[in-house]
């Protein structure tokens, strides 16, 4: 089952093409890990998928889903932007009110999702008080209480440092094989991008996927 399809995306800031008739499918249940250098369109491509953001020609379609527009999509981005005035709890709990059908969240789902992420004892805590990767595992939390449709990840662990980087890697890895999540995410991290793929598709400044791979079997680092 094909979960989104983008067909010949233009995209264009002022007279540079960014996207430039790019083609790219993302199939149910499948991670798919854009990688390319800086500059090359990922942030651009992952914001057309969020709907952030407009194509200048092409489409984006979601052939699964009938009934609505776009369905249920959780974004992550390389800062957690969490809301500090906010507790942990509260702030897992925001995605939970965007879900698609604006039914409110129980709080013992939130917990669930809390423990699930390792979370339950920051529960009342404040962002100020996380480490970083504690605050990106809350970011990711929020973005799956949506309960979303396609997960998107832009540089979620670019701004860690190694250990937590690593630590975070296997952690998601576990999570979406877990949640069975439809997931697309961004980096210029190549080893990042064979380590997590199932697939793996290269931005090369073209404006459209330059190859593609097949990730091997998840092994253990
Ligand atoms: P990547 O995520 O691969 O680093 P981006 O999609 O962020 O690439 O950016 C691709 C190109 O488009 C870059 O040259 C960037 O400066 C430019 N760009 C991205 N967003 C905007 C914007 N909102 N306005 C103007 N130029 C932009
Ligand atoms: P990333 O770290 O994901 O590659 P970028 O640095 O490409 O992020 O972009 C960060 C934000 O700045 C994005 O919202 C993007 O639209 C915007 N942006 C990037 N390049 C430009 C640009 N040349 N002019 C205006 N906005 C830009």
């Amino acid at each position: 089952t094909v979960e989104v399809r983008v067909s010949a995306a233009r995209k264009s800031y002022g007279n540079t093409p960014v996207l430039d008739g790019l083609d790219l499918e993302v199939g149910r249940g499948e991670f798919l890990v854009v990688v390319g250098p800086s500059g090359s369109g990922k942030s651009t491509l992952l914001r057309v998928l969020a709907g952030l953001e407009h194509l200048d020609a092409g489409e984006v379609a979601w052939p699964a889903s009938e009934n609505e527009d776009r369905p249920a999509i959780g974004v992550v981005f390389q800062q957690p932007l969490l809301m500090p005035w906010l507790t942990v709890r509260e702030n897992v709990a925001l995605g939970g009110r965007y879900r698609a059908n604006h039914g409110r969240f129980a709080r013992s789902d939130v917990d669930d999702l809390l423990e699930r992420f390792g979370l339950a004892e920051l529960a009342d805590a404040r962002p100020a008080r996380l480490s970083g990767g504690q605050a990106q595992r809350a970011a990711v939390a929020r973005a799956v209480a949506v309960r979303p449709r396609l997960l998107l990840l832009d540089e979620p662990f670019s701004a860690l440092d190694p250990a937590t980087r690593h630590a975070l890697q296997d952690w998601l890895r576990e999570l979406v094989a877990q949640l069975e999540l439809t997931v697309v995410l961004v980096t210029h991290d190549v080893d990042e991008a064979l380590y997590l793929g199932h697939r793996i598709a290269l931005l090369d400044g073209s404006g459209t996927v330059a190859a593609e791979w097949t990730g091997t079997p998840p092994q253990d680092r």
